[in-house]
């Protein structure tokens, strides 16, 4: 019944729908810890945090308490002219966590917002501090920021972008530090040094131009889990503050624990600008929302008498929503009491599970950063040579990894691991077996499929 009115009147996101021909949307009933329920009562390991957002398991039990307690005393206020108790602890912790010494939160309600937020304040401050020219963005090939034309402009996923390349912001298109495997030989961090160099003639030739470099630090997630140098990230830290241009740091994937570290950037040991959160921010509770900004120079260029209209006049309606911000702190405490201590034993399993992985004839590479975790299938793993697209490999490891209890959603032929950080380790040993399986069963029976060119 349910399924029936699915099928009737719901368009669902980032879907071919004629896909659920073959495969309808399976129901989902109940959500445990790190496992999924079905309407036949069917369980799945989530191996991918339901979209990144679920960070320390399904319906967990001091979560959903505090979200419970906050929903009774107070659901939502408007945050203009008005506040509550949460919102500045939670700044204050964000402030604390984050990498330097951040002055200011600005709070919305989905990545994308936080970083059409970043956008537009990077902008207007050039604006308003005499550098007017300075209202341009660089968009890196690979790179993912969000679906709103903002952000959808500086990134650069060409699946999710190119058809709407006519409405979008004017970017310098540069390509990004793409260190995927290729058959030249090349490390990844010759390859990251190469991405950087091109850049770098770009800023060099245009920075007058340039407002604003957007960077997911280490890892571009939706980039079929594109893992880079940390050098990267210093170089263009350096880069950036050479040419006054800000540096935004997208953590709204990488962020919150999952790289083994609160935050990625602190791999490279860096202090962005401006730094976008989300998603785990809240436990994957509920879409909310951060942009946290380094200096308080930044803040003061919107700061003066109301008729010079030179505030930030940029609103959404839930924005410092109570309960998003009472989660977030609740995610914080659960965080630095438990779950970043445990962090390591973990990653290191995950690193177990992927070498066995490594087995496997399809499999052409691994790469882990953190606890984020990733397999590349090729029809010829020697030369890296991909399959086909017709032959829809990845979707059918998810199909079969579904048969066999794990969600494993891939991207294109990755097939990548990115679970609660609090997954029992058991848990995740066994959505590693299932995915060595499923990977075993569905290339197997593809070395034996012929496609037509
Ligand atoms: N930036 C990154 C790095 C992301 O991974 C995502 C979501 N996948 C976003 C931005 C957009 O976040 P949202 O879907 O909440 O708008």
């Amino acid at each position: 019944m349910t399924s029936d009115l699915d099928k009737q009147f719901v368009w669902h996101p980032c879907t071919q729908m004629k896909d659920h021909e073959i495969l309808p949307p399976i129901e989902i009933v109940k959500g445990e810890g790190p496992f999924l329920f079905d309407n036949n009562g069917k369980k799945y390991i989530d191996g991918i945090s339901s979209w990144w957002v679920n960070l320390l398991g399904h319906s967990n039990h001091e979560l959903t308490k505090e979200l419970q307690l906050q929903s009774e005393t107070l659901e939502h206020v408007i945050f203009a002219g008005f506040t509550h108790e949460y919102a500045g602890k939670l700044a204050a912790e964000l402030c604390r966590l984050a990498p330097g010494n951040p002055q200011k939160v600005f709070f919305s309600d989905c990545g994308s917002a936080a970083v059409e937020v970043a956008l537009k304040m990077s902008f207007q401050y050039w604006l308003q501090t005499g550098k007017p020219k300075k209202k341009r963005f660089v968009s890196l090939s690979g790179a993912y920021h969000g679906e709103t034309l903002g952000a959808l402009s500086v990134g650069g996923c060409s699946l999710y972008k190119d058809i709407y390349k006519p409405i979008m912001l004017n970017t310098f298109d540069v390509p990004g530090p793409d260190c995927r495997p290729k058959n030249d030989g090349k490390t990844v961090e010759e390859r990251s040094l190469e991405a950087f160099d091109i850049l770098k003639k770009v800023v060099e030739e245009n920075h007058e131009e340039i407002a604003a470099i957007f960077i997911e630090p280490l890892v571009q997630c939706a980039n079929c889990m594109n893992m880079y140098s940390p050098v990267y990230l210093k170089k263009l830290r350096d880069l950036c503050t050479e040419y006054n241009i800000h540096l935004v740091a997208d953590e709204i994937a990488v962020g919150f624990g999952r790289t083994g570290k609160w935050f990625a950037c602190e791999h490279a040991d860096i202090v962005p600008d401006f730094l976008c959160t989300s998603k785990g921010l809240t436990g994957g509770y509920m879409p909310f929302a951060a942009t946290i900004v380094q200096d308080k120079e930044v803040f003061d260029a919107f700061y003066g008498d109301y008729t010079e209209y030179k505030a930030f006049y940029h609103s959404h309606s839930y924005t410092g929503n109570p309960m998003g911000c009472r989660l977030g702190l609740k995610v914080i405490e659960i965080l630095e009491s438990k779950v970043m201590a445990e962090l390591p034993e973990r990653i290191k399993v995950l690193q177990e599970i992927l070498e066995k992985l490594s087995e496997l004839k399809h499999v052409g590479e691994i790469r882990q950063c953190g606890f984020i975790g990733a397999v590349e299938l090729f029809k010829n793993a020697g030369n890296f040579e991909n399959y086909p697209a017709e032959q829809r490999v990845g979707w059918n490891v998810y199909r079969k990894a579904l048969e066999k209890g794990a969600l494993l959603r891939p991207l294109s032929d990755v097939i990548y691991f990115l679970t609660p950080l609090n997954i029992p380790i058991d848990t995740l040993r066994e959505l590693g077996d299932i995915a060595y399986e499923s990977i075993k069963e569905v290339t197997r029976k593809q070395d034996g499929v012929k496609v037509r060119k």
